[in-house]
């Protein structure tokens, strides 16, 4: 697929337009419910799921299920062209215990038919799939399923002993669409072995395999786990903020021009886990400062493309917020670029940029 499309005018000017991801930020409602942990073959080296979800790890499902039940009770059912959905994170959702999962699609089965949730999906590992499990969560309900991928490169995968290679990834996601699910890819930059070059192949190999969503986790090194042995000890470094930045931008630019929303940029806050961190690329503002960048890669590409000066560049207006970047240190760029604050309007009607 192009990245751009060339249009040609009044008067012969050429424009071009090309993606922001505009589309992709009306995100719909999600309800999650974690499962910390469970059926995780072990702890793995960077995983603090406990900390990151803000749950208790010895939690059973009955008692998981039991607060998700209270906490939808008050839900209205969706009314026509609304759409909600049930999301088992956390754990590895197709290796919990059969009449746990059982305990799960049955609670979901009830929620659809009431009308409460209208899509649910489920994340789990790419090594722990198999045909009759993939057809149980397609015939019960599960439109989605998430993989923890984390890499695609062997030696990274092998550093952070996760258990599989490669070759083992891709068929996990090839599975899941095989099965008639729909794919979601979770890759952790940063990781042990993977360099910013190693992280963009991972995502144009994800992109290869049409997935329906992406989510980017950067490595960050939480209190109590492998890493942070590791870290103290001298043999791991996460990257740094600008090397995080830079890498995502890239990265999500390559997924808007793909079309392929991106639905996480960084880990959700919470404060337990934030606590815990003792290194890695943490900002406040770290999600708008990657779409800031990937909205100039984005532009220069296109600039190069026009082939001289731009006249003007018209965005969606939910790219106003993040353009320059943190406290605009973005701004000199977009100026060399020829585009400052009076070549750039922004349009509420407008899904995808148009340079001309
Ligand atoms: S990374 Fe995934 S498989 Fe590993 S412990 Fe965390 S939730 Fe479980």
């Amino acid at each position: 697929m192009s990245r751009f499309t060339c249009l040609s005018g009044q008067n012969g000017v050429e424009h071009i337009r090309f993606r922001t991801g505009a589309k992709q930020r009306r995100a719909q409602r999600i309800i999650p419910v974690f499962l910390p942990f469970l059926g995780c073959p072990g702890h793995c080296v960077f995983c603090a799921q406990d900390r990151q979800t803000g749950k208790n790890a010895s939690q059973g499902v009955a008692s998981i299920l039991s607060e998700a039940r209270a906490a939808t009770a008050l839900l209205a059912p969706c009314g026509p062209g609304q759409s909600r959905e049930l999301a088992f994170y956390g754990g590895t959702f197709t290796a919990i215990p059969a009449e746990d999962r059982r305990a799960c699609l049955d609670f979901l089965a009830t929620l659809r038919q009431e009308g409460r949730v209208t899509l649910a999906r489920c994340s789990t590992r790419p090594d722990a799939l198999s045909p009759s499990v993939l057809d149980e969560l397609s015939a019960n309900g599960i439109d989605l399923v998430e993989l923890g991928i984390q890499s695609f490169n062997d030696k990274a995968l092998d550093l952070s002993r996760r258990g599989y290679d490669g070759r083992a990834a891709m068929g996990g996601c090839r599975a899941v669409r095989d099965a008639g699910l729909k794919l979601g890819v979770q890759l952790l930059p940063g990781m042990p072995g993977c360099s910013p070059e190693v992280f963009l192949d991972d995502v144009r190999r994800a992109l290869d395999l049409a997935p329906a969503c992406l989510r980017f986790y950067p490595c960050l090194v939480p209190e109590g786990t492998t890493l942070a042995r590791w870290f103290r000890e001298g043999s791991f470094s996460p990257w740094t903020l600008e090397e995080t930045v830079r890498a995502l931008g890239e990265a999500l630019n390559l997924a808007w021009q793909a079309d392929v929303p991106v639905i996480r940029l960084s880990v959700a806050p919470e404060p337990a886990f934030d606590a815990s961190l003792l290194a890695g690329p943490r900002h406040p503002a770290l999600g708008a400062m990657i779409q800031a960048q990937a909205l100039l890669t984005a532009a220069t590409d296109a600039v190069a493309r026009l082939g001289r000066t731009p006249r003007r560049l018209l965005l969606p207006r939910s790219c106003q917020g993040f353009l320059y970047g943190d406290r605009g240190s973005l701004k000199e760029r977009w100026l060399e670029l020829g585009l400052g604050p009076g070549r750039v309007v922004f349009d509420r009607n407008a899904d995808q940029a148009d340079l001309c």
